[in-house]
C-alpha cells in the first residue's frame, strides 16, 4: 500500500502539471497511467507534431513538451507507475481515498486528481470472430513475458513500432515467425524496417505485406492456425501457437466511469473554482472536465491545475490560510524547488 498525499490518474501534459502546482504548496504526488511511457495524447498520438499554444514557448513538439514536464516536475520526485490502469476508487469514511490499478498496487491517498483526458489508452482490437475466446492466452496486445515465446511459432501483426521492435527482438528464439502487414509501407522508424527486409530477405521471417486477418482457429483458447487474406484475394493458412496484435492505441473512458461520479458525456462536470467533480475530494483537470465555457486545449488544463492544487492544500489543510507565493522571490518555494543559494 502507498500511502500520499494526492494521487493522480494519468500522466498526460496536465496530469503531470498538477504534480507541480501540487509540489509547490508542498503535497506529494503519486502518478498513475495506463500506458507505459508519459505525455498522454502529446506523445501518443502526436510525438513529433509542433504544438504552437503553449504560452512563451513558440514551437515544442508533443514529445518536447512531455520532456520538459518532466524536467520541471523533477524536484517534487513524484512515484511514477506506468503501464497500469486505475481500476478502483473508493472514498474512505475517514475523506481518503483507496485506488488500486489491474496490476493490484495499492494506494491511499487524502485527495485524487483525475487527469484521464480521453480515457485510458487501450489496445485496438483484431476484429475477426471469436478472438476474444484466445485473449491473454495466444492471442496477447501486450507483452509480459518475452520467454515464453522461445521456441514457439509465433505470428506478428503490425506495422509500427511495436510490431517491428518485438518481431526484431524475437526473430532469434522463436521456431517460426511471420509478420503480417496489410500495407507495403510501415510507421516504424527505418533501421527497423531495414532491419526486417533484411531478416526476411535471409528467410529468417515470412514477410507477409499487404495482407489481413481473415480468422482465426483453434480450441479452448489454443491457437493453431492463423487465416490470412492476400490482396489477390487468396486465403493462406499459418501454423501458429501464439499471435501478437500492435495495431496503436485508442481511448477508452474505461473504469472512471464505475466510481460513481456524476458524467455528462462521457466527462466529468466540475466547478471552475476548485475543479472537483461530484465527489468531494476527488478532483478532475485537463481534457476529462466540463465546464460552462470549457476549451480541450493543454493551457486550459494547466489553468485548472493550479486551482485544483489551491483546493486541495485548503481541503488538507483547513484551518490555514493558503496564500499564493511566488516562484521568483518565495524562499520557502525556493525551498520545496530544492534551489542552492547558487541558484538563486
Ligand atoms: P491526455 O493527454 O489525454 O492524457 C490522459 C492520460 O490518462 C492518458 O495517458 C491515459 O492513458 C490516462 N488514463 C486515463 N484513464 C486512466 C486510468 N483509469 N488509469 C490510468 N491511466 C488513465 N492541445 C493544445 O493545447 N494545442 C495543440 O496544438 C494541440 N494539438 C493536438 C493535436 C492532436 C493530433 C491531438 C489529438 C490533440 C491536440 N491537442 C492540442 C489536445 C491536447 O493533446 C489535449 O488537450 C491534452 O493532451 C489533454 O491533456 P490531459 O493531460 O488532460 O489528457
Amino acid at each position: 500500500m502507498i500511502d500520499t498525499d494526492v494521487v493522480i490518474i494519468g500522466a498526460g501534459p496536465c496530469g503531470l502539471f498538477q504534480v507541480f502546482e501540487l509540489g509547490l504548496l508542498g503535497l506529494k504526488a503519486e502518478v498513475v497511467d495506463s500506458i507505459t511511457q508519459p505525455g498522454g495524447q502529446c506523445a501518443e498520438l502526436y510525438p513529433d507534431k509542433p504544438i504552437y499554444d503553449i504560452p512563451a514557448v513558440p514551437v515544442c513538439t508533443g514529445l518536447e513538451l512531455t520532456d520538459n514536464l518532466l524536467k520541471q516536475i523533477e524536484p517534487f520526485k513524484p512515484g511514477m507507475n506506468l503501464g497500469q490502469e486505475v481500476t478502483e476508487l473508493t472514498p474512505q469514511d475517514d475523506g481518503s481515498f483507496l485506488l488500486r490499478t489491474h496490476l493490484d498496487t495499492e494506494f491511499r491517498a487524502k485527495a485524487v486528481v483525475i487527469a484521464g483526458g480521453v480515457g485510458s489508452f487501450q489496445p485496438r482490437r483484431i476484429r475477426v470472430a471469436d478472438a476474444d475466446e484466445y485473449e491473454d492466452r495466444t492471442l496477447h496486445y501486450r507483452v509480459r513475458n518475452p520467454g515464453q515465446f522461445a521456441g514457439q511459432r509465433l505470428v506478428i501483426c503490425g506495422g509500427g513500432d511495436s510490431a517491428l521492435d518485438w518481431a526484431l527482438e524475437l526473430a532469434d528464439s522463436v521456431a517460426h515467425l511471420t509478420l503480417v502487414h496489410r500495407r507495403d509501407e510501415y510507421r516504424a522508424v527505418d533501421a527497423s524496417v531495414a532491419k526486417l527486409r533484411a531478416l526476411a530477405a535471409s528467410g529468417q521471417v515470412d514477410l507477409l505485406e499487404n495482407t489481413t486477418v481473415d480468422s482465426l482457429q483453434g480450441s479452448q483458447g489454443a491457437l493453431e492456425k492463423v487465416r490470412v487474406k492476400r490482396a489477390d484475394g487468396d486465403i493462406e493458412e499459418i501454423h501458429t501457437d501464439h499471435m501478437m496484435v500492435f495495431f496503436g492505441l485508442a481511448p477508452k473512458l474505461g473504469p472512471i466511469a464505475n466510481w460513481g461520479l456524476e458524467l455528462e458525456r462521457k466527462t466529468l462536470p466540475v466547478d471552475t473554482e476548485k475543479f472537483e467533480t461530484s465527489q468531494p475530494g476527488v478532483y478532475a483537470v485537463g481534457d476529462i472536465n466540463t465546464y460552462p465555457g470549457k476549451k480541450k486545449l493543454i493551457l486550459s488544463g494547466f489553468h485548472e491545475a493550479a486551482l485544483a492544487a489551491f483546493a486541495i492544500k485548503q481541503r488538507l489543510e483547513p484551518n490555514k490560510k493558503v496564500r499564493v507565493q511566488y516562484t521568483t522571490t518565495s524562499p520557502l518555494m525556493h525551498e520545496r524547488l530544492g534551489l542552492t543559494e547558487e541558484d538563486e
